[in-house]
């Protein structure tokens, strides 16, 4: 395979390792003489890569006993409506950071009574709320964060203290990008297609005593409890996609685990913010306290540029820099697997673009 691979900046599905590629590439047909796609999820063989992945996701977030891991379909979105109709009783509160936030409290809303924790909606979602500043009831299930803002390149720094009440964060875009405080959090979640591995497959962390509520009839696929009891093996599982979350988090774990691959992270949005704080061309979306190392996302003076921009970088193999839809701008996500040679092109490319203006 070749290494001269295009810089993919791609929110998601997003850049994958190349040694994962090549390890997939060699080694997915190495099953008893068959690929890994056509042997039985009940078999050993897929067993053992279920397990491995699970003991790794424990050993790189320390995750301590006292929490389920469970691989489910259905992406985040369904995680949206499974975590109301699994935890909530009357009330949810919820932090709306964004798009996804939004979306999840939409789904809340089918469940019960659900109240604005905080919102950043009146200054486009530019941050994220300091601790002090989410108000959460006391006799709410739940409070749901979105750990990394996609959309709007936000992330929280520092988690909110909630006590007895449960903490669940969606954290599709940054999962295993830094190390955090598991036990903080009764419920974590993340589609896998930024830092784990391939679309169609979430990731749940979720706390045993959470497992069994039931405040309503809930069909079986959408109980934790069925995934928890069945190992995450009630169905058919989207075995493909764990078998490449395997090999990536091997490739985790080989990079020296989270202390490490937050280093690199930040280092690599540092190349990028660097040149944002000093230039006036363009424009940081996020505010300096709350910006995302996974997702930075900035304008330029005008939309007819910032399309120049996209064509130019596009030229010089960097794609994916289109920003969201409803936003526009330009956004580099710069997940794990993403080269630092990457981000340090797009600073200097974004550098020689001012000059050029
Ligand atoms: N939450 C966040 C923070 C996301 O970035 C995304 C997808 N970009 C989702 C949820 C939705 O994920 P999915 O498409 O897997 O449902």
């Amino acid at each position: 395979m070749s290494t001269e691979r295009i810089y993919n900046f791609n929110p998601g599905p997003a850049a994958l390792p190349l040694e994962v590629i090549e390890a997939v590439r060699d080694g997915f047909t190495k099953f008893g003489g068959m690929s890994v796609l056509e042997i039985s999820h009940r078999s050993k063989a897929f067993s053992d890569i279920c397990d491995e992945a699970r003991m790794l996701l424990a050993r790189l977030l320390a995750i301590p006993d006292g929490y389920h891991v469970i691989f489910l379909h259905g992406g985040a979105s369904q995680q949206f409506a499974m975590v109301p109709m699994n935890l909530m009783d009357k009330r949810a509160d919820y932090a709306i950071t964004g798009r996804w936030s939004g979306l999840a409290l939409k789904e809340a809303k089918l469940f019960g009574k659900t109240h604005i924790a905080f919102s950043s909606e009146k200054t486009k979602f530019s941050r994220t709320p300091r601790p002090e500043e989410i108000d959460v009831g006391k006799k709410t299930s739940y409070l749901h964060i979105t750990s990394n803002n996609t959309v709007y390149g936000t992330q929280y720094h520092e988690f909110p203290d909630t006590g007895d009440i449960p903490l669940v964060a969606d954290m599709s875009s940054d999962i295993c990008s830094r190390p955090i405080d598991v036990p903080r959090f009764g419920l974590i979640y993340a589609s896998a297609q930024k830092n784990l591995g391939p679309a169609g497959l979430a990731v749940v962390i979720i706390r045993n005593d959470l497992v069994k509520r039931r405040y309503r009839d809930i069909p079986t696929m959408f109980r934790y409890q069925t995934h928890v009891e069945g190992e995450s093996r009630f169905n058919t599982p989207p075995v493909f996609a764990i078998y490449v979350m395997m090999l990536v988090l091997r490739w985790m774990e080989g990079r020296g685990g989270l202390t490490e691959i937050a280093r690199a992270n930040e280092q690599k949005a540092k190349f990028i913010y660097d040149v944002l704080d000093s230039s006036s061309f363009y424009r940081a979306m996020a505010e300096r306290e709350g910006r995302s190392a996974m997702n930075v996302t900035f304008s330029l003076p005008s939309e007819p540029l910032a399309r120049r921009f996209l064509d130019e970088a596009k030229r010089r193999g960097m794609v994916g820099l289109a920003g969201h839809r409803q936003v526009g701008g330009v956004r580099a996500s710069i997940y794990n697997a993403h080269p630092p040679g990457g981000a340090q092109a797009l600073a200097e490319f974004m550098q020689e673009f001012e000059r050029s203006r």
